[in-house]
Protein backbone atom coordinates (compact mmCIF):
# COMPACT_ATOMS: atom_id res chain seq x y z
CA UNK A 1 0.00 0.00 0.00
CA UNK A 2 1.41 3.40 -0.79
CA UNK A 3 0.82 6.34 0.88
CA UNK A 4 0.04 9.20 -1.16
CA UNK A 5 2.33 12.35 -1.29
CA UNK A 6 1.34 15.55 -1.08
CA UNK A 7 2.72 18.64 -1.59
CA UNK A 8 2.90 21.44 1.21
CA UNK A 9 2.48 24.97 1.41
CA UNK A 10 5.15 24.88 5.00
CA UNK A 11 7.18 22.53 6.00
CA UNK A 12 7.60 22.43 9.75
CA UNK A 13 10.95 24.30 9.84
CA UNK A 14 8.84 27.44 8.83
CA UNK A 15 9.58 27.65 4.67
CA UNK A 16 7.44 28.30 2.10
CA UNK A 17 6.87 26.37 -1.22
CA UNK A 18 7.19 29.56 -3.27
CA UNK A 19 10.87 30.41 -1.46
CA UNK A 20 14.21 30.05 -3.95
CA UNK A 21 15.73 26.82 -3.61
CA UNK A 22 17.99 26.96 -6.00
CA UNK A 23 18.38 29.94 -7.94
CA UNK A 24 20.74 28.14 -10.72
CA UNK A 25 18.90 24.89 -10.81
CA UNK A 26 15.99 24.63 -13.30
CA UNK A 27 13.42 24.28 -10.48
CA UNK A 28 14.19 27.30 -8.86
CA UNK A 29 11.17 26.89 -5.97
CA UNK A 30 11.38 25.38 -2.96
CA UNK A 31 9.60 21.77 -2.58
CA UNK A 32 7.92 20.42 0.45
CA UNK A 33 6.92 16.66 0.34
CA UNK A 34 4.27 15.58 2.94
CA UNK A 35 6.36 12.40 3.50
CA UNK A 36 9.09 14.94 4.79
CA UNK A 37 11.11 16.51 2.22
CA UNK A 38 12.40 19.90 2.06
CA UNK A 39 14.74 21.62 -0.35
CA UNK A 40 15.38 24.21 1.67
CA UNK A 41 15.96 21.80 4.97
CA UNK A 42 18.68 19.84 3.07
CA UNK A 43 20.31 22.97 1.92
CA UNK A 44 20.97 24.04 5.24
CA UNK A 45 21.58 20.41 6.62
CA UNK A 46 24.23 20.43 4.00
CA UNK A 47 25.64 23.41 4.82
CA UNK A 48 25.51 22.69 8.53
CA UNK A 49 27.92 19.51 7.67
CA UNK A 50 30.66 21.93 6.14
CA UNK A 51 32.40 21.69 8.95
CA UNK A 52 32.57 18.45 9.69
CA UNK A 53 34.22 17.16 6.20
CA UNK A 54 37.60 18.10 4.08
CA UNK A 55 39.27 17.03 1.16
CA UNK A 56 41.97 18.55 2.60
CA UNK A 57 42.35 20.96 -0.95
CA UNK A 58 40.16 24.11 -0.31
CA UNK A 59 39.53 24.91 -3.67
CA UNK A 60 37.87 21.18 -4.24
CA UNK A 61 35.80 22.00 -1.13
CA UNK A 62 34.72 25.26 -2.28
CA UNK A 63 33.68 23.54 -5.41
CA UNK A 64 31.57 20.53 -3.47
CA UNK A 65 30.03 23.23 -1.39
CA UNK A 66 28.87 25.15 -4.29
CA UNK A 67 27.07 22.46 -6.29
CA UNK A 68 25.15 21.52 -2.83
CA UNK A 69 24.13 25.22 -2.60
CA UNK A 70 23.29 25.71 -5.84
CA UNK A 71 22.26 22.44 -7.05
CA UNK A 72 24.52 22.81 -10.55
CA UNK A 73 23.52 19.52 -12.52
CA UNK A 74 23.82 17.39 -9.32
CA UNK A 75 25.14 17.92 -6.01
CA UNK A 76 28.41 16.26 -5.06
CA UNK A 77 29.42 14.68 -1.93
CA UNK A 78 32.56 14.54 -0.02
CA UNK A 79 32.59 10.06 0.67
CA UNK A 80 34.49 9.20 3.39
CA UNK A 81 36.95 6.16 1.65
CA UNK A 82 35.65 4.05 4.69
CA UNK A 83 31.84 4.26 2.68
CA UNK A 84 34.11 2.04 -0.19
CA UNK A 85 33.79 -1.61 0.54
CA UNK A 86 34.83 -4.34 -1.83
CA UNK A 87 37.40 -2.49 -3.59
CA UNK A 88 38.18 -5.00 -6.52
CA UNK A 89 41.15 -3.31 -8.94
CA UNK A 90 39.89 -3.39 -12.59
CA UNK A 91 42.03 -1.70 -14.93
CA UNK A 92 45.11 1.09 -15.06
CA UNK A 93 44.94 4.20 -16.88
CA UNK A 94 47.12 6.67 -17.78
CA UNK A 95 46.10 8.94 -14.48
CA UNK A 96 45.60 6.16 -12.33
CA UNK A 97 43.54 3.16 -11.35
CA UNK A 98 39.72 2.44 -11.58
CA UNK A 99 38.14 0.26 -9.32
CA UNK A 100 34.84 -1.16 -8.56
CA UNK A 101 33.51 -0.76 -5.24
CA UNK A 102 30.03 -0.69 -3.17
CA UNK A 103 28.67 2.11 -1.47
CA UNK A 104 28.45 1.13 1.95
CA UNK A 105 26.43 3.50 3.66
CA UNK A 106 25.20 5.36 0.27
CA UNK A 107 24.66 9.00 -0.63
CA UNK A 108 23.12 11.75 1.65
CA UNK A 109 20.01 12.79 -0.74
CA UNK A 110 17.53 14.51 1.35
CA UNK A 111 16.90 15.77 4.83
CA UNK A 112 13.92 13.81 6.13
CA UNK A 113 12.34 16.31 8.97
CA UNK A 114 9.79 13.78 9.87
CA UNK A 115 12.36 10.86 11.06
CA UNK A 116 15.12 14.48 12.14
CA UNK A 117 17.62 12.28 9.66
CA UNK A 118 18.94 11.83 6.72
CA UNK A 119 17.32 9.81 3.67
CA UNK A 120 20.11 8.06 1.86
CA UNK A 121 19.83 6.88 -2.13
CA UNK A 122 21.98 4.05 -3.58
CA UNK A 123 22.97 2.23 -0.38
CA UNK A 124 24.87 -1.18 -1.13
CA UNK A 125 25.45 -0.19 -4.87
CA UNK A 126 28.21 -0.98 -6.81
CA UNK A 127 29.95 2.03 -8.07
CA UNK A 128 33.44 2.88 -10.24
CA UNK A 129 36.10 4.24 -8.25
CA UNK A 130 38.59 6.30 -9.98
CA UNK A 131 42.00 6.94 -7.91
CA UNK A 132 44.31 9.48 -9.89
CA UNK A 133 47.63 8.90 -8.87
CA UNK A 134 49.41 10.80 -11.04
CA UNK A 135 50.21 14.54 -9.03
CA UNK A 136 50.54 16.60 -12.68
CA UNK A 137 47.41 15.36 -12.95
CA UNK A 138 45.17 18.67 -12.29
CA UNK A 139 42.17 16.96 -9.84
CA UNK A 140 40.64 20.70 -9.52
CA UNK A 141 39.54 20.64 -13.17
CA UNK A 142 38.68 16.99 -13.04
CA UNK A 143 36.20 17.68 -10.38
CA UNK A 144 35.41 21.72 -11.92
CA UNK A 145 33.92 19.55 -15.04
CA UNK A 146 31.88 17.38 -12.78
CA UNK A 147 29.66 15.61 -15.29
CA UNK A 148 32.15 12.95 -15.62
CA UNK A 149 31.42 12.66 -11.32
CA UNK A 150 28.03 10.86 -10.41
CA UNK A 151 28.41 10.72 -6.51
CA UNK A 152 31.14 12.61 -5.09
CA UNK A 153 34.54 12.68 -4.13
CA UNK A 154 37.12 10.49 -1.58
CA UNK A 155 40.48 10.37 -0.67
CA UNK A 156 42.57 6.94 -0.30
CA UNK A 157 43.84 7.81 3.50
CA UNK A 158 46.75 5.37 2.52
CA UNK A 159 48.10 6.54 -0.49
CA UNK A 160 46.49 10.19 -0.30
CA UNK A 161 44.96 10.22 -4.16
ZN1 LIG B 1 12.16 23.20 5.27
Amino acid sequence: MSRKVEKLKYCPAGHFSEDFAYPDYFDKRNSILSDGICSLCTKEHLIQEFKNWSSENTEIDKIIQESQIKYKYDKLHWIPYSNFQNINHIADCDYGSVYSAKLENGIKDDWNFIKQDWKYHSIGRKVALKEIKDSRFDIVRVVKNYDCIDYGISKNPSTKS
